[in-house]
């Protein structure tokens, strides 16, 4: 039986490549870049790839915040002021937010029956915009940002702190569900707890990392809950 979750954020119950695509459409606009679906998907990757490197401990977190524009400029061949895309692009980010099919509907069924925590490696003052825009904390017991607590998921220590801070959790009780293998279904696994990957685009794993659930939809959380 389950009583206490760990939800990831972005992707899962936000929408965060629908409000990257916007802030950095607008972004671009400022900079006079021209705001291209080429020129979207291009930084979308780049932005994708610098993650990845900080999931593995290569980067840290501001160290990704300045690449992914230095990086972007240089594959587009031309000269910007990092500082200020940067500055543009997180005030923006923040402002915005869009939900996932059906997660508001999930957070309202699920609230008071679970403890609902969020478990984010997203910045904190981008991400607490977004949840404030949203209205989601009126629905979990509690957010968690790697970026105030110092380490990222999918590192065990990030589970740690957060199992510290709320304390009684029974790992045997608490599930993780995410869109990431490397980040939110790795990082469960090194917790000891179980792993639910939402998947809707229905992404073949070739990865080592195997959940131990997996959804399609958010509106197929509740009842794999009463089953496990
Ligand atoms: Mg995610």
């Amino acid at each position: 039986m389950i009583d206490t979750l760990f939800l990831d954020l972005d992707d899962t119950i936000l929408d965060f490549h629908k409000a990257e695509a916007v802030a950095i459409a607008k972004t671009f606009r400022s900079l006079d870049i021209e705001p291209s679906e080429e020129n979207i998907s291009l930084y979308s990757r780049i932005n994708d790839s610098q993650w990845k490197r900080l999931e593995k401990g290569e980067l840290t977190r501001e160290q990704v915040l300045s690449t992914r524009f230095s990086l972007l400029f240089e594959a587009l061949g031309i000269e910007r002021s990092v500082a200020m895309a940067r500055g543009l692009y997180e005030t923006l980010l923040g402002q915005g937010h869009f939900f996932i099919d059906g997660a508001e509907t999930l957070l309202r069924d699920l609230c008071g029956k679970y403890r609902i925590y969020i478990a984010s490696n997203g910045t904190a003052r981008i991400q607490k915009g977004r949840i404030e825009s949203s209205g989601i904390a009126k629905y979990v017991d509690r957010i968690f940002i790697s970026s105030e607590i110092g380490v990222n998921k999918p590192s065990k220590e990030f589970f740690d702190y957060c199992f510290d801070a709320v304390g009684g959790v029974d790992r045997e009780r608490t599930l993780m569900v995410g869109d990431s293998l490397s980040s939110d279904i790795l990082g469960g696994k090194n917790a000891g707890i179980k792993t639910c990957l939402y998947n809707p685009h229905k992404r073949e794993n070739t990865t080592q990392i195997i959940p131990d659930y997996e959804i399609h939809n958010l509106s197929e959380l509740p009842s794999l809950l009463s089953k496990i």
